[in-house]
């Protein structure tokens, strides 16, 4: 048993029941904290460690706005949960290109994943939002972040669903009605609040309905295959559908735009992705074949391009994102 584990059958055995939510937090912070989950040999794999294109259409759809915004001063580059630094590393590159290379400033609670993203970008890390500059337009980008955060689920009555012990298995009571994630809420709301302050806009990608979502959507992936969420915690990946729609109300409320969601496949169409799979392609066309299935892997629709939503969050008095 892991020393998780142990903590929190103590902790349920000493003091009750446990929230769907603590327990999340707990195995996801231990998850994430000791491990690089990604790709093939881990236990999921990402739009940005699939293909270079996802954070290059990222970093054009960034350095385009700030060519429209008038190339203002002072601008940074952020990113929450950068994984690897895959996405960074290729939006950065990208928007390089248009003279456009900000600071970077990356959120991020996991020491393992920080060493990989100093690999791969030049950096400063923040625990939380809340240390994030105050000054200068901001240029944000949360790909798979919003996902790992906590949950609350409830019943048809609207009590809270709790974890007990039964025996040597974490068992959660009653029947999931509804699903909220105020840490998520609370996360969009900041970052809006910032933006309207201090301009700039963000990118937010996730899986997750467009409209309102339906009950239960908590889920756990281990070596590429659906895992029981309430085994094994800390030692396989807990992630629940985004609430976009709750997402953007946050958002709106503290001042900004909100453009989507839109599907990601008719994002990243929008963004040009057929059109740098075929100049990649050109430029080793020993690749093409994969660099195609890669394009279809991110965009077509029975793939990730239905499934994942774009949203994004502007300054007020900013031009409209490209893409939507
Ligand atoms: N964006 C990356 C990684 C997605 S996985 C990609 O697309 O490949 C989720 C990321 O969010 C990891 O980097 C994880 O360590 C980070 N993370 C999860 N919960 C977090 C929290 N509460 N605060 C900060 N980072 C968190």
């Amino acid at each position: 048993m892991s020393p998780l584990e142990a903590k929190l059958r103590r902790r349920i055995a000493e003091h009750g029941p446990i929230s769907v939510a603590d327990y999340m937090a707990e195995a996801n912070a231990h998850y994430y904290a000791t491990r690089d989950p990604f790709g093939t040999e881990g236990d999921f794999t990402t739009a940005p460690e699939i293909s270079q294109m996802f954070g290059e259409l990222v970093g054009i759809w960034l350095a385009d706005l700030w060519m429209r915004a008038g190339r203002p001063e002072g601008a940074r580059y952020i990113e929450l949960g950068p994984g690897r630094g895959t996405l960074a590393e290729d939006a950065l590159r990208a928007m390089g290109g248009t003279g456009f290379a900000p600071p970077v400033e990356l959120v991020e609670t996991s020491p393992v994943l920080r060493r990989g993203q100093a690999e791969r970008v030049s950096a400063c890390w923040h625990d939380g939002p809340s240390t994030l500059p105050t000054e200068g337009p901001l240029f944000i980008v949360a790909n798979e972040f919003f996902d790992a955060l906590p949950v609350h689920q409830f019943d048809s009555r609207g009590e809270e669903l709790m974890i007990r012990l039964d025996g040597d298995k974490f068992v959660r009571d009653g029947e999931v009605m509804t699903e909220t994630s105020p840490a998520s809420l609370a996360i969009a709301g900041d970052l809006a609040r910032r933006i309207a302050r201090q301009s700039g806009a963000a990118l937010i990608v996730d899986y997750g309905p467009v409209g309102q979502g339906a009950g239960d959507t908590l889920q756990s992936l281990s070596n590429h295959q659906y895992a029981d969420p309430f085994a094994a915690p800390g030692e396989r990946d807990l992630t629940a559908h985004v609430d976009f729609e709750a997402l953007g109300e946050a958002a709106r409320a503290e001042g900004v735009r909100v453009f989507g969601p839109v599907e990601q496949g008719a994002w990243l169409k929008a963004m040009g992705i057929d059109l740098r799979a075929v100049s990649l392609a050109k430029a080793a066309p020993e690749r093409a074949a994969e660099i195609m299935a890669d394009r279809d892997r991110l965009a077509a629709a029975d793939q990730m391009g239905r499934l994942f939503k774009v949203m994004a969050l502007v300054a007020p008095d900013w031009p409209e994102p490209a893409g939507f």
